[in-house]
Parts: structure tokens; sequence; C-alpha cells
């Protein structure tokens, strides 16, 4: 099962996680709304865990 956790701005389909784009109108998801975005965020978490922990 594909994650799909943000809708497309414009036409409100269910977006999987992993396409850069909407799967209905084919427009360009925001950056945050990507793969990239979320590894992101988890990288800065556990790096601020490692940090406060240390
Ligand atoms: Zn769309």
């Amino acid at each position: 099962m594909a994650l799909r956790l943000y809708h497309c701005a414009k036409c409100g389909h269910k977006m999987r996680l992993a396409s850069s784009q909407c799967g209905r109108c084919y427009s360009k998801k925001p950056f945050h709304q990507t793969i990239g975005a979320l590894f992101l965020v988890v990288v800065c978490i556990g790096s601020v865990t490692v940090v406060a922990f240390a």
C-alpha cells in the first residue's frame, strides 16, 4: 500500500508521497510535501535528539 499523506492543492487528489507531482492533474507538489522534506525533518529531529542526550 502506498503512503498517501497529502492532497493536491489544485484538484484535491490524494497524492503518493514518493512522486513529485499529482497523479491526476500533474501539477508539481510544493517542496514541503515531498519525501525529501520529510527526510530532512527526520534528520533534524534525529540530530537534535543526539545532541540533547550526548
Ligand atoms: Zn491534482
